[in-house]
């Protein structure tokens, strides 16, 4: 299976949303809030699931940067000063995705 690549990606500070177009014609949308609270990096995810770091009260928290990394990630930076999420491609369309064909998905059996 190949993987798609982000094609456009734009970021609505306003409305605290992320917009990701994809290569295969996906469009995936994500807030702001849920991007933080589950950032991948090692400190606040944890070795194992128990290690998990619980992240609450990012309502209103923005993303401030955005860098490609290599070809299979996003480094996004928050304006708390959060700066080491890691957000690879895979997890941003099968983990993130908010959009109504992978919200079902992700929210399931959890
Ligand atoms: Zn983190
Ligand atoms: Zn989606």
């Amino acid at each position: 299976m190949t993987l798609a690549m982000p094609t456009a990606i734009r970021n609505y500070n306003h409305d605290s949303r992320l917009e990701i177009d994809w290569s295969d014609g996906h469009r995936s949308h994500y807030s702001h809030e849920n991007l933080r609270v589950h950032c991948p990096c090692a400190d606040c995810r944890g070795h194992t699931p128990d290690q998990a770091r619980h992240i609450t009260g990012k309502e209103d928290v923005r993303i401030s940067r955005i860098d490609p990394v290599g070809n299979y990630a996003l480094k996004i930076a928050f304006d708390d000063g959060h700066e080491t999420g890691l957000y690879n491609f895979t997890e941003l369309r099968e983990t993130f995705c908010e959009c109504p064909e992978h919200v079902g998905v992700s929210r399931q059996g959890r």
